[in-house]
């Protein structure tokens, strides 16, 4: 089996080569240059909103209350925003493999959980990338941490992407844009959602919403960066 690794990875080596997200260089996913470059989000945090103490940036009082608490990996800035731009949108989906541990590590901060639930992608958008990138997340998360992925939410209509969209508006556009997986039972259990970015948390929020309406009890979210307005200040 050791050797059948050996020649997948080489394999994913050849199709993907590995660039440092912050300078390209070749070989790594994140050099020891770049990575010092941006802190990730370290203790003592908020506990409800996950945002160092030392950032003095408390941001609990835009985080929807259906959120039970929010751990984020960094700031949406610098290496962290160029990965997940490039993870997302130019086929890097092997750059996974890198999240996967950043992300394990902010997940072990909201266990016990019952599962890890990604954000589901409408399926014509889903043609469109061809992949999840939210589940794709969830899956190498939940081999690390051994809690089970479940794909709890259906999107049931196509929302406009929100990144264009200002804070009222995101809220009314993803209302009513998911539902739960018919069967589902949930009652008194705990979730973390998985995605890669939380801005104003609008779209977990509508996630957060149908789960705690169906029973669930906690619901936190885990991503790889959180958008600060001030992450400039860092
Ligand atoms: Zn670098
Ligand atoms: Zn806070």
């Amino acid at each position: 089996m050791k050797s059948l690794s050996n020649v997948l990875n080489f394999a994913t080596e050849l199709v993907y080569p590995r660039h440092c997200a912050g300078c390209r260089r070749r070989g790594t996913w994140l050099c020891m240059a770049c990575d010092a470059d941006l802190p990730g989000f370290t203790p003592p945090l908020c506990a409800g909103c996950g945002v160092p103490a030392a950032l003095r940036r408390c941001q609990c009082d835009s985080t929807p209350s259906d959120l039970s608490r929010v751990r984020s990996v960094g700031p949406y800035a610098g290496w962290l925003r160029e990965a997940i731009i490039r993870f997302k949108y130019e086929g890097e989906w092997a750059r996974a493999e890198h999240f996967g541990p950043l992300l394990a590590q902010v997940v072990l901060d909201l266990v016990p959980s019952h599962g890890l639930v990604p954000v589901p992608l409408h399926p014509r958008r889903y043609r469109q990338r061809g992949f999840n990138q939210s589940r794709l997340l969830a899956e190498h998360v939940g081999r690390l941490v051994d809690i089970d992925v479940r794909d709890l939410l259906v999107r049931q209509r196509m929302t406009d992407p929100q990144a264009r969209l200002g804070a009222a508006a995101r809220v009314v556009n993803v209302e009513d844009a998911f539902a739960l997986r018919r069967d589902a039972a949930i009652a008194g259990q705990d979730f973390v959602l998985i995605d890669d970015v939380i801005t104003t948390g609008s779209t977990l929020a509508a996630c957060a919403k149908v789960l705690r309406d169906a029973g669930a009890r906690e619901v936190s979210v885990a991503t790889l960066a959180r958008e600060i307005e001030t992450a400039s200040a860092l």
